[in-house]
């Protein structure tokens, strides 16, 4: 069976911690979009660890971690990452590189960081490790594939030729900066070759053999529908699909496998980068809910930057839901808002005079206002507690108020950031 486990929102939904926790039954994690640009934050028996590129299975000594083809794989921070776990206690990851992902290449990341400051205020709020030159590239048929490396060393080096002709032209016109040099590509790209070759697998055959033999795949996604290229806030989004749907062929398996998605949503929101977030709020508020947010305070996993805060936005999670194929929601950091007297939930949106609960494009969600309905809180620590009927009653009306909201089964809960921190609901 294949499931996948993906964001409804603007990511940081608490993911890791899902595929962490359903981990446990699944034999293969497999890693389908997305690069080194979003972590997840993982607390299990071993510590607390931040992972930006390794699959959230690689705690487990029963599971295959896999990096997919849709991947922007970055090959030294694959390492790092490796070489970060083994080093505090976990037992070495059984890992697969798919060998049509590309490569994150040295030159992706400068020119993110060339272009971030050549926009300066006017940025997308790029996490800067190359991921949408890295896409540009893919797309535009200029980029290197793992298979790639094992080509003749002609052919190669032609290739790197033709690729950095165009490179050199925007560094030196556009960003004034020293031009890329044939060698030292090459010789980044063999070292890449050293590092990767042990891992390297043709993973939809191998993936296609685990579906025939009955294995438990999980799909885990990266950020959340609203960072979609296609259904997200563009251009505000990331630059590879957040979808579920997307699971199909960033991993290479036939749609129709994949028989549940399990959509992330967080009891409050949060985002990070520029961008329309109807929900927000500021100043003394959303410095307590941020301090008080996910497990240590909301701030990113990668950067360390603050998060931005709003309370539960209704409009935006059931779009993300519809958007990802949403079976099964797991409800995610309901521990948080114990603190709360009442709590604010955004039901609809007032647009130009009008109250919708439809998920606007970006230009109509840019003059989007939040309209609230405002609950009771709980006003307690719900920690520890393994049954749903045992939640505070308030709480149990906030989860069921947002599930009827949203329109799709809240059947998990999860109240503590730790792998057994979760209550399974019925339907
Ligand atoms: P992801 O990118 O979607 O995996 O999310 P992040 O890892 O960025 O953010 C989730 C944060 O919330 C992490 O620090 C998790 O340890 C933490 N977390 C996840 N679930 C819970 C929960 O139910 N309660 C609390 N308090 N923290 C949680």
């Amino acid at each position: 069976m294949v499931r996948a486990v993906v964001g409804a929102n603007w990511g940081d939904e608490g993911k890791g911690k899902i595929t962490d926790a359903l981990g446990k039954e699944s034999d293969i994690i497999v890693r389908f979009q997305g690069g080194a640009n979003a972590g997840h934050t993982i607390v299990n028996d071993y510590g607390k660890f931040a992972l930006h590129t390794l699959p959230s299975g690689v705690f487990y000594d029963h599971t295959t971690s896999i990096i997919g083809n849709g991947v922007a794989l970055n090959i030294p921070v694959l390492f790092q990452e490796i070489r970060g776990i083994v080093d505090r206690g976990v037992p070495a990851p059984r890992i697969l590189v798919s060998d049509r992902a590309q490569i994150v290449m040295s030159y992706h990341i400068l020119f993110d960081k060339l272009e971030e400051e050549r926009l300066a205020g006017k940025s997308f709020g790029s996490t800067k490790s190359g991921i949408a030159p890295f896409y540009s590239d893919k797309y535009a048929k200029i980029g290197f594939q793992v298979s790639e490396l094992f080509m003749e060393e002609s052919g190669l080096k032609e290739k790197i030729e033709r690729v950095i002709l165009q490179k050199n032209v925007i560094l030196e016109h556009l960003y004034h900066a020293p031009a890329l040099q044939a060698e030292e590509i090459y010789k980044e790209l063999m070292e890449y070759r050293r590092m990767v070759e042990p891992y390297v697998c043709d993973v939809s055959a191998y993936l296609w053999n685990a579906v025939q033999d009955g294995k438990n795949i999980l799909l885990e996604g990266q950020l959340g529908t609203l960072k979609d290229p296609d259904h997200g806030i563009y251009p505000m989004v990331t630059s590879s699909s957040t979808l579920a749907a997307y699971g199909a062929i960033g991993a290479g398996i036939p749609p129709y496998e994949i028989q549940q998605v399990i959509t992330v949503c967080k009891a409050y929101s949060s985002a990070v980068g520029a961008g329309a977030f109807v929900s927000e709020i500021f100043g003394a508020e959303a410095d307590e809910l941020r301090d008080r947010g996910g497990d240590g305070g909301e701030y990113g996993a990668t950067t360390g930057r603050p998060r931005r805060m709003g309370w539960f936005d209704c409009v935006a999670s059931k779009y993300g839901c519809r958007l990802q194929g949403t079976t099964d929601v797991a409800f995610t950091v309901l521990d948080v808002l114990g603190y709360l007297d009442e709590i604010p939930v955004c039901t609809g949106y007032e647009i130009d005079g009008k109250v919708t609960t439809k998920f606007p494009v970006t230009r109509l969600l840019e003059k989007a206002k939040p309209v609230y309905e405002v609950l009771p809180g709980w006003k307690c620590d719900i920690r520890g507690i393994r049954n749903y009927d045992e939640l505070p009653e308030n709480c149990r009306k906030y989860v069921e108020f947002i599930e009827e909201q949203i329109g799709f089964p809240i059947t998990m809960v999860s109240n503590g950031p730790g792998r057994d921190d979760i209550i399974f609901r019925k339907r």
